[in-house]
C-alpha cells in the first residue's frame, strides 16, 4: 500500500496480511482491524507487556486501543497471568458447571445492583442477542428499540438502522439481514427522548425492549445527556417494555459497578463483556429474578453454549476483576484526564478544532468544534484529519483506534513513561490534523 502518504515499513506486517489475505476475507477476523478506515497497513502484534505492544516487525507502541477495552490492568498482568495458568493447568473444558463460574456470577452480582442473576456467554454478541430473546419471551411482544450509532454486536435485528426516526421501511442494512428481523427494530436518534415517546405511542403493546449502550462509546463516546436513561426506563416502564442497558463496553470499565455506579437508572436486564473476561472469551448478561426465572432450564426461553463458563475465561475474568478496586479506578480515570488534556493542549496549539468527550475514563477525541449528541453529529466531524492525526502518532509509537468512531481505552498500567511517549509524539500529529486536507 505503498501509494498510500500515511504508509511507511511495515514489512512483517505487510507479508502477514497479504498471507491473511488468502485465506481469511479482507485478511482480518473483524472489519476495524483492516485499517479501512484509515489505509495503510495494518500492524500484526506479537506480545503485550503492561501499556505497550510490540508488533511483527519489532517496534512497540503505547497501546490506547488495549483490546477495545478488556485490558484495564495492561497486558500480561502477572496476576491475571498466574490465574490463567493455573487454570490452564487443571484442564481447559469439562462441559459440566465449575466452581469459577459461579464466582464470576457472584462476583458481578455482588458488583451491579440491579442484576439479581446472571448467565454466562462468550461474546457480548451473544449477550444481547439472548438479553432480547429473553424480553420477547418473557413480554411475548416481538419490537425492539434500539439508537442510530449504538453498537450491540453482530445481532442479526440489531443491524438494521433504518436512518433517523421510525423504521417503517423494513429494508435489511447489511445483506444477509431478512426484512423481517430488520422491520421488528425501530432505530431512533440519540438523546431524543420525543422520539422514544413518539414509537411507544405509534406501537402500542408491540414493543418487547429498548436497548441501549448505557453510555455510548460506539460512535466515539456519546454520553446520554442528563436524564435520558432515566427518560429511557421511564417510558419503558409505563409501556409494559423492558429496559435494557448495554453494558458490554461500560462494565466495570467506568466505575467498579460500570455505568450503573454513575447514573442509578435501573435496568431490568444488562450485558456484559470485554473487561469481565480478561482477555478471554467471556461475556454475560442477567438482571431481575422474575425475567431471568424464564430462561432455560428455569423457564421456557431456550439458551446455551458448548464453551460458557469456560474455566479459564472465568478464572481470567474474575483475576481481573478482584484487582479492580476503587484505588484501580481512580488511577484509570487520573490517566485518561492526563491524556485528555495533553491531546487538548497539543490541537488547540495547532488550531485545530475538536471536542473530546468522556464517559468516566473512556473518551475520544472529534475533529469538529460542536458537541457530539447523536451519530449524524458524530459524522458531521472532519474524520480525514483523524487519519493524519492517526498516522502520525502510529509512525511515533502511539496506537489508537483505527477509526475516528471509537473509544479510547487506558489501563492501569499506563505510568508516567508510557504518558510521556504520548506527550512526545502528539505535537506532530496535532501538526499533521492542522495540515490535512479532505481527500
Ligand atoms: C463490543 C460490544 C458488543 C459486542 O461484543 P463482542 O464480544 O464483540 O461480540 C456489544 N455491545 C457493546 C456496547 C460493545 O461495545
Amino acid at each position: 500500500m505503498s501509494e498510500l502518504p500515511y504508509s511507511y515499513d511495515a514489512p512483517v506486517s505487510q507479508a502477514l496480511f497479504d498471507r491473511a489475505s488468502v485465506v481469511t476475507p479482507g485478511g482480518v477476523n473483524s472489519p476495524v482491524r483492516a485499517f479501512r478506515a484509515v489505509g495503510g497497513t495494518p500492524r500484526f502484534m506479537v506480545s503485550g507487556t503492561g501499556p505497550y505492544l510490540t508488533d511483527a516487525d519489532g517496534r512497540e507502541y503505547v497501546d490506547l486501543v488495549c483490546s477495545w477495552g478488556p485490558m484495564i490492568l495492561g497486558h500480561s498482568h502477572p496476576e491475571v497471568i498466574a490465574a490463567v495458568q493455573e487454570a490452564v493447568s487443571k484442564g481447559t473444558s469439562f462441559g459440566t458447571p465449575g466452581e469459577g463460574e459461579v464466582a464470576l456470577a457472584e462476583e458481578i452480582v455482588s458488583r451491579v445492583e440491579p442484576v439479581d442473576q446472571v448467565r454466562l456467554v462468550s461474546s457480548g454478541t451473544e449477550a444481547t442477542m439472548s438479553a432480547i430473546r429473553l424480553a420477547r419471551g418473557f413480554t411475548r411482544r416481538t419490537k425492539v428499540i434500539k439508537f442510530a450509532g449504538c453498537y450491540h454486536g453482530h445481532v442479526d435485528s440489531l443491524l438494521a438502522a433504518a436512518g433517523s426516526g421510525v423504521a417503517t421501511f423494513a429494508l435489511p442494512d447489511t445483506p444477509g439481514v431478512t426484512g423481517a428481523q430488520a422491520g421488528d427494530t425501530i432505530v431512533l436518534p440519540y438523546n431524543d427522548l420525543e422520539a422514544v415517546h413518539e414509537a411507544f405511542h405509534r406501537h402500542p403493546g408491540e414493543i418487547a425492549c429498548l436497548i441501549t449502550e448505557a453510555s455510548p462509546g460506539n460512535m466515539g463516546v456519546v454520553p446520554p445527556l442528563p436524564g435520558f436513561n432515566q427518560g429511557l426506563k421511564d417510558a419503558c416502564a409505563q409501556n409494559g417494555a423492558l429496559y435494557v442497558s448495554d453494558e458490554v463496553m461500560t462494565g466495570f470499565r467506568t466505575s467498579k459497578s460500570g455505568w450503573y455506579g454513575i447514573d442509578g437508572v435501573r435496568p431490568d436486564l444488562m450485558t456484559f463483556g470485554k473487561v469481565m473476561g480478561g482477555g478471554f472469551p467471556a461475556a454475560a448478561f442477567g438482571g431481575r429474578a422474575d425475567v431471568m426465572a424464564h430462561l432455560a432450564p428455569a423457564g421456557p426461553v431456550y439458551q446455551a453454549g458448548t464453551l460458557s463458563g469456560n474455566p479459564v475465561a472465568t478464572a481470567a475474568g474474575l483475576a481481573q476483576l478482584r484487582l479492580l478496586d476503587d484505588a484501580a479506578y481512580d488511577r484509570i480515570d487520573a490517566v485518561s484526564e492526563q491524556i485528555r488534556s495533553l491531546v487538548a493542549e497539543a490541537l488547540g496549539k495547532e488550531g485545530v478544532a475538536h471536542t473530546i468527550q468522556n464517559a468516566s475514563n473512556m473518551f475520544s477525541v472529534f475533529f469538529t468544534d460542536r458537541p457530539v449528541r447523536t451519530y449524524e453529529d458524530a459524522r458531521a466531524q472532519e474524520s480525514f484529519r483523524f487519519t493524519a492525526f492517526f498516522h502520525s502518532l502510529l509512525e511515533n509509537g502511539v496506537y489508537l483506534p483505527p477509526s475516528s468512531f471509537e473509544s479510547w481505552f487506558v489501563s492501569t498500567a499506563h505510568d508516567e513513561q508510557a504518558v510521556q511517549r504520548i506527550a512526545d509524539a502528539l505535537p506532530a500529529a496535532a501538526r499533521a490534523a492542522a495540515e490535512a486536507t479532505a481527500a
